[in-house]
Formats: structure tokens, sequence, C-alpha cells
């Protein structure tokens, strides 16, 4: 009889207080503060310029330039935020929550949308015509500034051999 005495409040307590487990996931739970969530990206805002992979202390991320994606191996990623803290263009952020449970181990890779590609892709082009143009521009400068002094070379030389043949 003690004994039920003894643990009487803790299970009046239990009958009418509510569950403290919650029907996730059909209620969607509240992160604590300071919870690390996992990384997400805004892909087309990226530039990839692998700054975010240069920082990685896990090497867990890697970027295709041409291809235009940004892959992530979430099993190795320690949320450190160091990614975050480096990209230019603050299209990665550290949002709350965990990834979604998956059958298989594998990397996520982000592609960026046509539109976006596409006009990379004339960026680029314009960026290489440009250069080609400006190494045209400085070589046809070097050649007439050789053809210069090839000619005033040959300029003096005719000068000094009037003056050497009356001596
Ligand atoms: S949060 Fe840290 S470990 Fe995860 S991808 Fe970014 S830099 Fe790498
Ligand atoms: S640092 Fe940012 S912009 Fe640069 S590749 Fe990584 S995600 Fe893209």
């Amino acid at each position: 009889m003690s004994r039920v005495m003894k643990f009487a409040p803790v299970i009046l307590k239990n009958l009418f207080s509510k569950p403290v487990t919650r029907r996730y996931p059909d209620v969607p739970i509240k992160y604590p503060e300071g919870d690390r969530g996992h990384v997400e990206i805004q892909i087309d805002k990226c530039i990839s310029c692998g700054m975010c992979v240069r920082s990685c202390p896990t090497g867990t991320l890697s970027v295709d330039r041409m291809k235009g994606t940004w892959t992530i191996d979430r099993f190795d990623c320690v949320q450190c935020g160091y990614c975050v803290l480096k990209c230019p263009v603050k299209c990665l952020s550290i949002v709350p929550g965990y990834q979604e449970p998956e059958r298989e181990k594998a990397s996520q890779t982000y592609q960026k949308s046509p539109e976006v590609l596409k006009a990379e892709a004339e960026k680029r082009a314009k960026q290489a015509a440009l250069a080609k143009e400006m190494a045209a521009k400085k070589a046809a400068a070097l050649k007439a500034k050789k053809e210069a002094e090839a000619a005033a070379a040959a300029g003096k030389a005719a000068e000094s051999a009037p003056a050497a043949a009356k001596n």
C-alpha cells in the first residue's frame, strides 16, 4: 500500500498530462536553438567559384563549373558552416532540420536551371572573344613596336654609314 502511495503523484500526473511523444511527421518538429541543421543551396545564385569546396574540412563538396552542378555527400558533412561563411554570393545556408531518411547512401547533386546555364555559357563565350581580341591587339602592338625599333636601327645605320665612308 505504501508503495502505491509513493507512486500515486507520478501516476496521477501521467494520467492527466499530455503525452511527451509527438505525432511526427504529422506534427512538425520544433528544433531547439543552436541546432546545426543541414546545408542548403540556392543553386541558380551559385557562381561555381569553388570557395566552399576549398573551405570544407571534410572534402564533402564538389563543383562542376561546366555542368553547373554542386554536389554534397551529406554523410561526410559535419555541419561546421565554413562553406556558408566563405560563399561570396551567400547562396549557401544552414537551415534547421535533418535530411529526409533515404534508402541509399548517395551524395546529392544540385543542377542549375537551363536558363542560367545558357546565360553563363554566353558570358564565357563573350569573355573568351574579348580575351582573344585583347591578345590580338597586344600582339599587333608588339609587332608594330618591334618594326619601329628595327626601322629606327636601320635609319641610324644608314646615317652612320656615309660618315664612316668620309673618314
Ligand atoms: S558545413 Fe562544413 S562539412 Fe558540411 S559541407 Fe559545409 S564546410 Fe563541409
Ligand atoms: S562558394 Fe558559393 S558560389 Fe562558390 S561554388 Fe560554393 S556555393 Fe557556389
